[in-house]
C-alpha cells in the first residue's frame, strides 16, 4: 500500500460501518412479528420499495381489499434503505439498454417510466412523505476522451443537453470532467430510508397490516388461494406478491435468474460553505461517470456527498451475508477516486461506509411473472436501478394478479382515477373477473425473461471473467475483449 492509500484506508475506517440513511432520526419503532395465523386478500412478501409500493397501490385502488405485508427483517433495511436514492424514470436501466433489448416498445417504456416518476412525486405529495424528493435531473460525465463521443451521440438520440468541458465544469467543478450529458427530467433524488418509512406509514394509514421480523419460509396453493408459511404459522392469501429482491427466491425456479452482487458506498461529513463553493453543484444533479466500473454520487439535504459504485462483488454460491456489507479495500479505492474527482475537498472526512446486495439479472432490468396458477406474482432483477422502477414493478404484479381493471388510456392515469373513485364489491370476486391483459402485462418487457445464470462454479467463473474484462476495457479506452463481445452477442451481461 502506498502512503496515500494508507491515509485513505485510515480515513474510511474511521467512518460508521452502517448505512447513513438508516442511521438518521425518524426511524419508526420495530413492528411486531406475525403471531399465529392470519388471512388476507393480498399478502405481500418483502418490505423494500417493491413490496411497499405493491401494498400501497393495492390499497389505494381498492380500500376494501385486506392487505398484509410480511418483512423478514425491518422495512427498508436492505437495498431500498441503503441505496444511493437516485429515483430514475428509466424502467430499462438506461436508454441504451432499453433501446437495444426492447426496440419495438422502447417509446412506450419511456412514456411509462416518465409517468411512473411523475406518479411517485404525486404520491410523495399526496401522502406528505418527508423523503427530501428533489427533481434535480442527472449528469452523466465523461472522464476519458473515448467516452466523449458516446455522450455526444446519446445527447442527439435522446434529445438531452450535451455539456462540453467548460459547461460541465461550470455545473460541477471537477478537473476530471471532459464532457457531460444533462438529463433534466429523468431523475429525482430521495432520502431512500425515509421514503421506505413514509410508504410503510402511508400503507398502515390505509389499513395495511405490516409484520416485521417475519421471514416467509414457503409457498403453496390450493383451489381457494395460496398459503405462506412463516415461523409463526400459516398465512392464508387470495393472492401473493413477491418483492424479495436479491434474497433466495421463494419460487426455487427463479433462483438461476438472479445473482446477489454487492455494491459499496461512502458518505462524507457535511461540506462547509467554502467546500461547497469550491465544487459548485448549484443545481444538485445526481452524477454518474461513464466507465464500466462507474461511480454515482449526489448531495444530501445537509450537503454531504454520497459516493458509491465502482466495485461489484459477487460471492461464490450466491452468497449473502452481513459480513459482506463491509469491504475495506473497496472503501479505500472509493476514497482515492473521490479525492481524484474533487481534490478541492482533500481533508474532508467520511461519516458512514456500507454495502448492500443488488438483485442482478442478465438483462439489467426487472422481470416479472406468475406462479401457482396466477395466484402468486413476482418482480425481481432491477440490477441496481429499482428505486423508481419498483413502483412500476408493483403495478405489473397487481395487473398480473388481476387486481386492476384495464379501462384504456394511460395506465398511470387509470391508477390515479382508481384512487379517487374506489370501486366497491368483494375483491375476491373482482380478482376472478379481472384476468384480461392490461397495457403492462402485454409488454415484451413483462412477458420475457432474462437468460438465467449457469450453476456454480460456472456462474462464479463467468462473473469473475466479466469483471476482469470490464475493468480491462476501462483501462483500454473502452475496448471490449472477446469475452465481452461474446456476451454482447448472446445478450448477456453483468452489472451492478
Ligand atoms: C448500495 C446500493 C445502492 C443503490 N443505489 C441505487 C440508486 O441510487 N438508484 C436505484 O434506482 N437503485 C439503487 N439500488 C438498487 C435499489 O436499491 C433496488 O433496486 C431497490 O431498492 C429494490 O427494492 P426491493 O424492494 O425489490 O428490494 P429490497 O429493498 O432489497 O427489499 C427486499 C426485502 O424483502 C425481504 N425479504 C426477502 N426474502 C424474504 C422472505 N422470504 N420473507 C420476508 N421478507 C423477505 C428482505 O428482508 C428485504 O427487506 C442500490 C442498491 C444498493 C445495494
Amino acid at each position: 500500500m502506498t502512503a496515500r492509500e494508507e491515509q485513505y484506508s485510515r480515513l474510511v475506517m474511521a467512518a460508521e460501518p452502517r448505512p447513513f440513511w438508516l442511521d438518521q432520526p425518524g426511524a419508526p419503532p420495530a413492528r411486531p412479528p406475525l403471531q399465529g395465523e392470519a388471512a388476507a386478500d393480498l399478502v405481500v412478501i418483502g418490505g423494500g420499495f417493491t413490496g411497499l409500493w405493491t401494498a400501497l397501490l393495492a390499497k389505494e385502488s381498492d380500500p376494501e381489499r385486506s392487505v398484509v405485508l410480511v418483512e423478514g427483517n425491518r422495512v427498508g433495511w436492505a437495498a431500498s434503505g441503503r441505496s444511493g436514492g437516485f429515483c430514475e424514470a428509466s424502467l430499462t436501466h438506461g436508454t441504451a439498454n432499453g433501446r437495444e433489448r426492447f426496440p419495438a416498445e422502447f417509446a412506450t417504456l419511456q412514456r411509462l417510466g416518465a409517468e411512473n416518476l411523475d406518479a411517485i412525486r404525486a404520491t410523495v405529495e399526496r401522502h406528505g412523505l418527508d423523503c427530501g424528493f428533489e427533481r434535480t435531473g442527472s449528469i452523466g460525465v465523461a472522464t476519458e476522451e473515448y467516452q466523449v463521443d458516446g455522450l455526444r451521440a446519446a445527447a442527439e438520440t435522446d434529445g438531452l443537453a450535451f455539456l462540453d468541458t467548460d459547461a460541465v465544469r461550470a455545473e460541477v467543478n471537477s478537473p476530471t470532467y471532459l464532457a457531460g450529458l444533462w438529463d433534466k427530467q429523468g431523475t429525482a433524488l430521495v432520502q431512500p430510508a425515509r421514503l421506505a418509512w413514509g410508504l410503510a406509514a402511508a400503507c398502515e394509514r390505509l389499513g395495511v397490516r405490516i409484520f416485521e421480523g417475519t421471514p416467509a419460509a414457503g409457498l403453496a396453493s390450493d383451489a381457494d388461494g395460496a398459503t405462506v408459511r412463516t415461523r409463526a404459522g400459516v398465512l392464508r392469501a387470495g393472492r401473493v406478491a413477491l418483492g424479495t429482491s436479491a434474497f433466495p427466491a421463494l419460487l426455487r425456479r427463479l433462483r438461476p435468474y438472479i445473482v446477489p452482487v454487492y455494491d459499496y458506498v461512502l458518505m462524507t461529513e457535511p461540506l462547509s460553505a467554502a467546500q461547497r463553493a469550491a465544487i459548485g453543484w448549484r443545481n444538485r444533479q445526481g452524477i454518474g461517470d461513464s466507465a464500466n466500473q462507474f461511480h454515482y454520487y449526489r448531495l444530501t439535504g445537509d450537503d454531504r456527498i454520497l459516493w458509491g459504485g465502482y466495485d461489484a462483488i459477487y460471492h461464490f454460491g450466491r452468497g449473502i451475508s452481513a459480513a459482506y456489507d463491509q469491504r475495506p479495500a473497496t472503501f479505500a479505492s472509493l476514497a482515492a477516486h473521490f479525492f481524484t474527482t474533487f481534490p478541492q475537498l482533500e481533508g474532508i472526512g467520511f461519516s458512514h461506509r456500507w454495502g448492500g446486495a443488488i438483485d442482478t439479472c442478465s438483462r439489467f432490468c426487472a422481470f416479472f411473472g406468475t406462479a401457482h396458477r396466477g395466484r402468486v406474482a413476482y418482480a425481481l432483477g432491477y440490477t441496481g436501478l429499482g428505486v423508481g422502477a419498483s413502483r412500476f414493478g408493483a403495478r405489473v404484479m397487481l395487473d398480473l394478479l388481476g387486481n386492476e381493471r384495464p379501462r384504456g388510456g394511460s395506465s398511470d392515469a387509470r391508477a390515479q382515477e382508481d384512487t379517487e373513485r374506489p370501486r366497491g364489491g368483494s375483491s375476491d370476486a373482482r380478482a376472478q373477473e379481472d384476468t384480461e391483459p392490461s397495457e403492462l402485462t402485454t409488454l415484451r418487457l413483462v412477458r420475457t425473461k432474462p437468460v438465467p445464470f449457469p450453476p456454480e462454479p460456472l456462474a462464479y467463473l463467468g462473473i469473475q471473467a466479466t469483471r476482469w474484462s470490464l475493468a480491462r476495457a476501462d483501462r483500454h479506452d473502452g475496448r471490449r475483449n472477446l469475452w465481452l463481445r461474446a456476451l454482447d452477442v448472446a445478450g448477456l451481461g453483468f452489472d451492478s
